[in-house]
């Protein structure tokens, strides 16, 4: 397929907010896209690779202005001023792509299929000479270029597409490109059968749940349903992982959940998803990124204490004090999760303990449909015991005193609280379930993105100080809900501090005004706050009152996994 053709449904989905109208422009899409249905998925959602691959692009803006400049003709003081006007690189490159076609022809017209394999060089492309290679390959695909295609080229290789191609609209589109009899959907995409669609809708979306890849996905749902049924978790490959709502008290979960229930110890660690093939042990984030390199020590546990020969294990991180063993909170070390070098040393002065909670795939057969009462079961066959990778701390009770004190006990040890979770339940990837639920003594804490700051005076000159907040809208679009100044250190020994924030977010600055930045979505954090109040000042309709940043959470979330606004209105409500 030429790459103009992606172009212009790129530009027909930019055009519309409505999802059904997204997705209607998808499905024809993917309807004539033959051989490239693979790699027009991928692109669809700005990236060159399914979800779990996590290898990035990695161009500057400074690079595309170079480029921009080398291609047109003009100055970088030019370029850059219409970037602080527009915003976006990709419309600055339309323009100025657009002035300079009218004198040149095309000497090549582009393929997907070409593209795409140009776009992976410069992912790959590594060492001194790099960045000229970068530059060469850039400005060739620049050179081959409608105005339009530029734009959304350039927003591709700065991976800030941003049109509105969410998963659930994706999985849709497949849906009605490939599914539309067997989901009940007529010629107009107009749904029929809800029964059917419903489920199919589930049939699909566990099938995506298990490879975390859209482009894979729409090639088995071309060859129908019954394919799309077979298909199964791949050890090395990470899953999305499962999530809990929050709750109330142990007796209240006990009433919820129907007893007996399961309660278990939330420990405030870092997730890990553990993947054992024969001897080769890998480790996945939540954000299912790779890093066992940066967990030499955890690689070295499992491999002791894993009985089965192949396995995927859901599990928690926890630091530990290395003089008294005790725990230790998240922040201990998530320093560990970056680390490029001196790794081995990092793990001895950071070390951790491996609490396992689940398992989801055991010697060549998926578990994760089986009930978690049967499934710790399983697991208890599947762990030796081991000083530092161990099962979670479980009971299983219908009795009100024994969980209230189960929990009080958690409390008292250290941990963050307990999880109730119904036994008969399934593991359900990707998604927040009911049947788990936690219980914590604080004040639940919100996860947001930041989008703008000020730079510091006086003492805090050289710093970015205080945040504009942003949550999601029921769309995913960001919506501002407030702005907050405390709750970092000052000194970088101390824990989460101005510098370490200020050296997140600079290379993310995208508009200066005076000493107030804009913000290009990046960092994540959790705050916490007083109260939550109705207000017409943010985008939100909703402000923190005395919002205060507890941590860092950009390893573990990505911005589509921050708080959204039916979140808030719950809040609110419970709080009113
Ligand atoms: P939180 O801020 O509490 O981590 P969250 O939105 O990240 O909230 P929750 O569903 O609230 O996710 O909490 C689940 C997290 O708790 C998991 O991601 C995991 O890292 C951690 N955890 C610790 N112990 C357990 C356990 N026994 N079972 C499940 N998750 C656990």
């Amino acid at each position: 397929m030429e790459y103009s053709v992606l172009c212009q449904t790129y530009a027909r989905i930019d055009s519309t907010s409505k999802r059904l109208e997204k997705t209607r422009f998808i499905a024809e899409l993917l309807k004539q896209s033959g051989e490239s249905l693979r790699l027009i998925c991928y692109l669809l959602q700005g990236r060159i690779h399914p979800a779990w691959n996590k290898e990035v692009l990695g161009i500057s803006h400074k690079l595309i202005i170079k480029v921009l400049a080398q291609v047109s003709g003009s100055s970088t003081q030019h370029i850059e001023r219409t970037w602080e006007q527009t915003g976006d690189l990709g419309i600055v490159a339309e323009q100025h792509i657009r002035s300079r076609t009218q004198e040149t022809l095309f000497s090549q017209t582009l393929t997907v299929q070409h593209v795409h394999t140009q776009l992976s060089r410069i992912a790959q492309t590594q060492g001194v000479k790099s960045t000229d290679i970068k530059l060469k390959i850039i400005s060739e695909l620049l050179s081959n270029v409608s105005g339009q295609e530029a734009k959304y080229l350039i927003r591709t290789i700065l991976e800030q597409l941003r049109i509105g191609t969410a998963d659930a609209t994706m999985r849709d589109a497949i849906i009605y490109a490939f599914l539309a009899q067997e989901a009940g959907v007529d010629a107009n995409y107009t749904i029929t059968e809800r029964e059917a669609y419903t489920r199919v809708t589930t049939q699909v979306q566990n099938a995506y749940d298990r490879i975390n890849d859209f482009g894979v996905l729409a090639e088995t749902a071309r060859k129908g349903l019954e394919e799309i049924k077979q298909i199964r978790i791949t050890l090395g490959k990470p899953i999305k992982i499962m999530l809990g709502y929050k709750g109330t008290t142990p007796t209240n979960a006990l009433k919820t959940l129907d007893k007996p229930v399961l309660f278990q110890y939330k420990y405030d660690g870092f997730r890990v998803e553990i993947h054992k093939q024969d001897d080769e042990i890998t480790i996945f984030t939540r954000r299912l990124e790779n890093v066992t390199e940066q967990f030499p020590d955890v690689v070295a546990y499992a491999r002791e204490a894993i009985t089965a020969r192949n396995v995927i294990l859901d599990a928690e991180a926890i630091g530990l004090d290395k003089h008294t063993g005790a725990y230790k909170p998240f922040q201990h070390i998530s320093q560990r999760i970056r680390r490029k070098h001196s790794i081995e040393e990092v793990a001895k002065e950071l070390p951790v303990e491996v609490r396992v909670f689940d398992i989801l795939y055991k010697d060549d057969e998926e578990v994760l449909e089986h009930s978690l009462e049967h499934r710790q079961h399983i697991l208890e066959q599947t762990i030796h015991n081991h000083k530092q990778f161990l099962l979670a701390h479980t009971i299983i009770t219908g009795d009100e005193k024994e969980a209230e004190e189960f929990y009080t006990q958690a409390l008292r040890e250290g941990v963050e609280g307990v999880f109730a979770k119904k036994i008969t339940s399934t593991y359900q990837p990707g998604t927040r379930v009911g049947t788990w639920i936690k219980l914590k003594d604080t004040h639940e804490p919100i996860d947001v993105t930041i989008v703008g700051a000020e730079w510091g005076e006086g003492k805090r000159s050289g710093w970015l100080t205080s945040f504009t907040l942003a949550i999601q809208d029921e769309e995913g679009n960001l919506c501002t809900i407030g702005k907050v100044g405390t709750g970092l250190k000052e000194k970088e020994e101390e824990g989460f501090s101005f510098p370490e924030i200020t050296r997140l977010l600079e290379p993310l600055i995208r508009e200066k005004k005076g000493k107030e930045v804009v913000i290009e979505p990046g960092v994540q954090v959790e705050v916490t706050y007083e109260e939550l109040q109705k207000s017409s000042a943010y985008d939100s309709g909703y402000a923190l009152r005395f919002p205060r940043i507890l941590r860092n959470r950009t390893e573990e979330k990505n911005v589509e996994d921050i708080t959204n606004i039916h979140y808030i209105e719950q809040i609110y409500r419970e709080q009113e």
